[in-house]
């Protein structure tokens, strides 16, 4: 029988319909204990341990995490360092006989999770795992001639038929009614050194540049829930016409909710499902690309660094520091793609319409490699997540599964004036045009010079010239791109 259980909280940060808590919950003997650990595995994560906003978001969610595990009188038990060598040695400390987790999909973490079982299996720690993140389990779909989709249709097609044959789980009630914590101080922590306040991780910057964030956003389950709670009664039906709008506020913001495991894929399906429109559907099919991409991840592990089309493995792309910085900090001379590269730096997180364009606005404007532009959102982003983000950058750089062809190049004054026609999007992030007339607002450098006058605007003082001509741009990215055949 067991007596003494850990589980190990990994991206799935929270006590609602949580797969392997919930298993650990119903194998627990009534007088048995449990002890919840989180590892800050920096090691095991490697290139793709969390960028600076996501640390930020982490600790907050982190810290309500232990708020809603001390109610139940359950240790939120904070290590750091490679998993196997600091889960073994805490196992051993309080004499546990169990570990449960749910997996993650990223290269690393599949050899993490062998590392740690292979560890704990040496002193006797029986380990349980459990599928729980996505809505589908990778391994368990294949197309017709047994190798992975890498069509967006068809893979969502054969999701849905999945769907109808085993449906999708309810989720579970909170977790902890019959549990029963250890206590802190009974805890023998023979090596006490490996045990961590949050603070001392030092995960929060020095430098103050995350006070718009912390406006904004609420990490933690609770956080997650008024969010999913405001999109559904608020927007989810005018999603399909307003999710490409990003002066409105029609998304539902729940992306670092997500990828950090606050609130599962199968709440938020259930809870939309609750308004059968199509509207609702199309919000479905967006957590569908959120299972693709995890899926593609999973097949095609060397994605984040390599193009999945191997054509463009010999791509002639540029280097160029001073446009990468310009872009970085929102100031190259194209207002959409400013504007999104500032809403990134205040909020940490895109409106994806947005993305699309400052993505394609760096991969073939400036020809620069897709990868820093990965890089840049993975330090930035609270959202930053390795499956979403390499198939969006692979995505709009034309290299990827279901691509958008690389010719087909973004106009960023077209794009501008079709999905912020009135400008809203840029007055909010790019006040310095904030007085121009829509008419000119996505394009200050073909504005009469007294209409920049009336709006106080100096183009090359208070607001850059274009960094790049759009045109001539696109002809050297095609040009580019036929090199490559
Ligand atoms: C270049 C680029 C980089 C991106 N990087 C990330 C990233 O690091 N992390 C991340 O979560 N998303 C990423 N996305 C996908 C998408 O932009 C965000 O998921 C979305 O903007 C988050 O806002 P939301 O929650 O309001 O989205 P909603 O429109 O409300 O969608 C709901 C959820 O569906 C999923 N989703 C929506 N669109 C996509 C998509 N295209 N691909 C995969 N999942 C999607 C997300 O989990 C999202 O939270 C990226 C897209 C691009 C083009």
């Amino acid at each position: 029988m067991k007596k003494r259980a850990i589980h190990w909280f990994r991206s799935d940060l929270r006590l609602s319909d949580n797969t392997a808590l919930h298993a650990l919950e119903k194998d627990l003997h009534e007088t048995a204990e449990c002890v919840a650990v989180y590892v800050l595995s920096d090691p095991d994560e490697g290139k793709w341990a969390s960028g600076a906003a996501s640390k930020w978001w982490l600790y907050h969610s982190l810290t309500s995490l232990q708020e809603d595990l001390k109610e139940l009188n359950v240790p939120l038990v904070i290590l750091s360092g490679v998993a196997s060598e600091v889960l073994s040695r805490f196992a051993q400390s309080i004499k546990a006989d169990s570990l449960y987790y749910n997996c993650r999909y990223e290269p690393w973490a599949s050899k993490q999770e062998q590392a740690v079982e292979k560890e704990l299996e040496k002193i006797g720690v029986e380990c349980a795992s459990f599928h729980d993140g996505l809505l589908i389990e990778p391994a368990n779909l294949l197309n017709k001639t047994g190798g992975p989709y890498k069509v967006f249709t068809p893979f969502w097609n054969a999701c849905l038929a999945h769907f109808d044959r085993h449906g999708i789980a309810l989720p579970k009630r909170k977790f902890g009614k019959s549990i029963k914590g250890i206590k802190f101080d009974t805890i023998d922590y023979s090596n006490k050194s490996f045990k961590q306040d949050l603070d001392d991780l030092h995960m929060i910057p020095r430098i103050k540049w995350y006070e718009g964030m912390q406006e904004f956003w609420q990490p933690g389950e609770e956080g997650a829930r008024k969010r999913l709670l405001h999109f559904v009664n608020k927007s989810i039906t005018k999603y399909d016409t307003g999710r490409d709008r990003p002066g409105d506020s029609d998304v539902s913001y729940i992306s670092p909710h997500l990828h950090f495991g606050e609130i599962s894929a199968r709440q938020i399906w259930h809870r939309a499902l609750e308004h059968d429109c199509k509207s609702a559907r199309t919000y479905l099919r967006e957590i569908g690309w959120r299972d693709f991409a995890h899926y593609l991840l999973h097949f095609f592990p060397e994605t984040p660094d390599e193009p999945l089309q191997k054509t463009f493995e010999s791509f002639p792309w540029r280097t160029d520091n001073g446009s990468l910085e310009k872009w970085q900090q929102g100031m190259t001379g194209y207002p959409i793609v400013d504007a999104g590269m500032r809403q990134l730096w205040h909020l940490g997180w895109m409106h994806n319409r947005v993305r699309m364009i400052v993505a394609s606005f760096l991969a073939k404007d400036l020809l620069l490699p897709w990868q820093r532009g990965a890089e840049w959102f993975w330090d930035t982003l609270v959202d930053a997540d390795l499956a979403n983000n390499t198939l969006g950058w692979q995505w709009t750089a034309g290299c990827g599964a279901d691509a958008a062809p690389f010719f087909r190049i973004f106009n960023p004054v077209l794009q501008g004036e079709k999905f912020d026609p009135d400008g809203e999007y840029v007055k909010t992030w790019v006040p310095e045009l904030a007085k121009l007339d829509k008419k000119w607002i996505h394009k200050p450098f073909d504005t009469p010079p007294l209409e920049l006058q009336m709006a106080g605007v100096v183009l090359g003082e208070n607001y850059p010239k274009p960094i790049v001509d759009h045109s001539a741009a696109r002809q050297r990215a095609l040009q580019a791109l036929k090199s490559t055949k």
